[in-house]
């Protein structure tokens, strides 16, 4: 058994990094067309059930610049760090393309975001994710895995005592075909604290100024 005895494993896109801002962003600039909202969902959501017609944007997106400077998500760096406070341990299971270049591009971006906070950043195969969470997370007494994607949320019930689906509207359309009765939901980045078990830090007080 590790020294401590929680762990929190985190997907990275849409949960530690911000990325379909971005992407939509460039999308537009690789169609040379105007994407709104609506149809952007719907890009998401048609890639979920068929990403070959994307693959060539895939890789000018990977190739890009942007693509190792992706923003943190909004207030992870704070919840990573109470986490880290708190005994968890800090790992990331990501699935990626094989290719080595995009997998150290990743470790940069994570590394330029978040520092060394993480134990550990596995690159595995999207088909391996799940047997990857349940040897990580059989090591520890309370486990936590956090996705966006709700069915690879569902995937991680029974393996981790604290399954959490990153709201994420985009993929929210799955929910009718999946039980995610035993996960919880975080609508935001502190709500994933609340489920750890952690208060989040109470905002600065301001100092009445004359
Ligand atoms: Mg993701």
């Amino acid at each position: 058994m590790p020294a401590n005895k929680k762990i929190a494993i985190f997907d990275v896109d849409e949960v530690l990094l911000d990325m379909w801002g971005p992407m939509h962003k460039m999308l537009e600039d690789f169609q040379q067309r105007k994407i709104d909202d609506g149809e952007w969902v719907q890009i998401i959501r048609d890639f979920d059930q068929d990403p070959r017609p994307y693959f060539e944007f895939g890789k000018y997106f990977m190739n890009s610049p942007v693509f190792e400077r992706l923003n943190a998500k909004r207030g992870m760096k704070q919840v990573l760090q109470a986490m880290s406070a708190s005994g968890w341990d800090l790992a990331i299971v990501t699935s990626a393309p094989p290719e080595k270049e995009v997998g150290l591009k990743r470790r940069r971006n994570l590394h330029f975001a978040f520092g060394d906070i993480f134990k550990r950043i596995d690159c595995v195969g999207s088909k391996d994710k799940k047997a990857h969470i349940s040897a990580l997370s059989g090591r520890y007494e309370e486990s936590m895995f956090v996705d966006d994607n709700p069915a690879i949320v569902q995937q991680s019930v029974g393996l981790v005592t604290h399954p959490v689906w990153r709201y994420n509207l985009p993929h929210s359309y799955a929910l009718d075909k999946l039980d995610l009765s035993r996960a919880d939901i975080a609508k935001t980045s502190d709500d994933i604290l609340k489920i750890a078990g952690i208060k989040a830090a109470s905002p600065i007080q301001r100092r009445h100024c004359r």
